[in-house]
């Protein structure tokens, strides 16, 4: 028999409604045990709502939370076993990093013995590597420092989830991608389940096992950074993460996994559906959705490779040089302005100069049909 491990966190059809605003709307969410997952969405889209549900800070209009099986809707915060780091993780500047790091254990009720709490405090500044900081004032800390003492002071107790609201917005780029990592780091080591508010794509999808994508108050798809990548389900997801180009389209007929597609003045092309959803159906308005990398480059039609069963021309109107790859805007007469990457090849890497005149496409497997949403 095989035992079902209980998710960390479960949502079941949670809704949260602030008079008119359904800011959560029936939302289903499974954190697995030991894994780092990213909520991400433009602002407004209800994710600090969930979090905010997950620590016990709101509670849901309609549906319920589970923490390791446990129903715990109506459960007020201080009761559940969940932490939170906020963007100003605001210290206490009157006590040192050890007293930071220990407020949490001190409140308990009774009192754990001060050797206790002296091991449980140098444990956790070792788990974000400040060890020998704990008499420091805050103020001597950098803010990358601050950060970690957050950090300490929400995983000394041990939460089942740590919940991260947008705890990287306030620190500078250059900090900001080194926490990034230092973040990862730490929940490998800790083993704790790590729930991050995000609205920032590349951060969510660099960090995480598991990325959860949502859009006014619903969840549009939950998968792997690579899943979400390469079988978004629909053109909002294709758009969000990463770039993609977008052209509106007619399906037809499905045959061997592949869909034709009418678009406009009579051309066609063919992609396939996204293996997260159902294909469209023949007649459906659909989006043809090609990542600019996929998108093949040539002088002529004849030196496209293949496989580029989708053939046209196009004008370069403009390129920008990113050392390993160019992007291309180019212009068509019939499909409007898109996007193309092409590789460094040899020293030809500015192969195409703005007004040239090139033959751009794409084989059938590189374009993802997908419903518009
Ligand atoms: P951001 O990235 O800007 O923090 P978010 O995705 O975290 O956005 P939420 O803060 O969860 O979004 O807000 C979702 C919606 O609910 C928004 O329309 C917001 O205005 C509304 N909302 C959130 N909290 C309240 C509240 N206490 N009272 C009324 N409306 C609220």
């Amino acid at each position: 028999m095989t035992q079902t491990i209980v998710p960390d966190i479960s949502f079941r059809a949670v809704s949260k409604r602030y008079g008119e605003v359904r800011a959560v709307d029936r939302v289903d969410l499974d954190l697995p045990k030991g894994s780092f997952v990213s909520l991400l969405g433009p602002s407004g889209c209800g994710k600090t709502t969930c979090l905010r549900m997950m620590a016990g800070f709101e509670q849901p209009s309609e549906g319920e939370v589970f923490i390791r099986g446990d129903n715990v809707t109506g459960v007020p915060a201080y009761k559940r076993p969940v932490n939170m780091v906020f963007q100003h993780y605001a210290l206490f500047p009157h006590l040192n990093v050890a007293d930071n790091v220990s407020y949490g254990l001190r409140q308990r009720s009774p009192k754990p013995p001060r050797e206790a709490v002296a091991k449980a405090v140098d444990e956790a500044l070792a788990m974000v590597r400040l060890q020998g900081y704990g008499q420091r004032r805050t103020w001597e800390l950098s803010g990358g420092q601050q950060q970690r003492v957050a950090l300490a002071r929400a995983l000394i107790n041990r939460p089942a989830v740590l919940l991260l609201d947008e705890p990287l917005a306030a620190l500078d780029r250059k900090l900001r991608h080194d926490m990034q990592i230092e973040l990862q780091n730490l929940q490998r080591n800790v083993g704790i389940t790590f729930l991050l508010v995000t609205h920032d794509q590349e951060e969510a999808l660099s960090m995480s096992d598991r990325v959860c994508i949502m859009k006014d108050g619903r969840l549009v798809q939950t998968g792997t950074p690579r899943e979400l990548y390469d079988e978004p389900v629909n053109g909002y997801v294709a758009d969000f993460v990463g770039k993609s180009n977008f052209f509106a389209g007619i399906a037809g007929n499905a045959r061997s996994g592949l869909i034709d597609v009418a678009l406009a003045d009579g051309m066609k092309a063919t992609g396939r559906a996204s293996r997260s959803t159902v294909s469209p159906e023949a007649g459906e308005a659909v989006l043809v959705s090609v990542r600019p990398e996929q998108i093949r480059l040539a002088a002529a039609e004849t030196d496209l490779p293949n496989q580029v069963a989708f053939r046209t021309q196009a004008k370069v109107l403009n390129r920008i040089f990113l050392g390993e790859q160019t992007e291309y805007l180019v212009a068509h007469e019939k499909l409007g302005e898109f996007m193309v990457r092409s590789p460094r090849q040899g020293n030809q890497a500015l192969a195409f100069e703005i007004g040239d005149r090139v033959a751009v496409g794409w084989p059938p497997d590189a374009a993802l049909i997908l419903a518009k949403d």
